[in-house]
């Protein structure tokens, strides 16, 4: 069982700011922005890349959670939506999951 799923399961405690029937939202526990949310399918796909093209709809709805979680947040400012992906990506949970970030300035390139 991957982390995200005991957080789906409440076997461990998250800050949860959104649920839905597929979904959860929940504050990053290391944020690295004054407004960190990871939004997560409850299915358990590892990643993007091995999210299968019956997913589409599902991605599709992850992120019309993360704008509305966003606009929940006040991000009117801007904000931004990461995914992270595989060893090179940076993925260091392997439960796909889509970083939404905010409240100061992003620069670019990310590192
Ligand atoms: P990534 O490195 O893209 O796989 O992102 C994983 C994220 O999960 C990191 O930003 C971590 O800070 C975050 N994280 C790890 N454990 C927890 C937890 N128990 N609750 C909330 N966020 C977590």
């Amino acid at each position: 069982m991957t982390l995200f799923e005991k957080i789906v399961a409440r076997q461990i405690p998250a800050d949860i700011v959104y649920e839905d029937d597929r979904t959860l939202a929940f504050r990053d526990i290391a944020p690295q922005a004054p407004v960190h949310l990871l939004v997560i399918p409850k299915r358990p796909i590892r990643s993007l890349a091995a999210a299968q093209d019956e997913d589409t709809e599902l991605m599709g709805h992850l992120l019309g959670v993360c704008r509305k979680v966003a606009a929940e947040e006040g991000l009117g400012a801007g904000y931004r939506v990461v995914t992270n992906i595989g060893e090179d990506g940076g993925q260091s949970v392997d439960h796909l999951h889509f970083h939404v970030l905010g409240k100061r300035r992003m620069t670019w390139p990310p590192g």
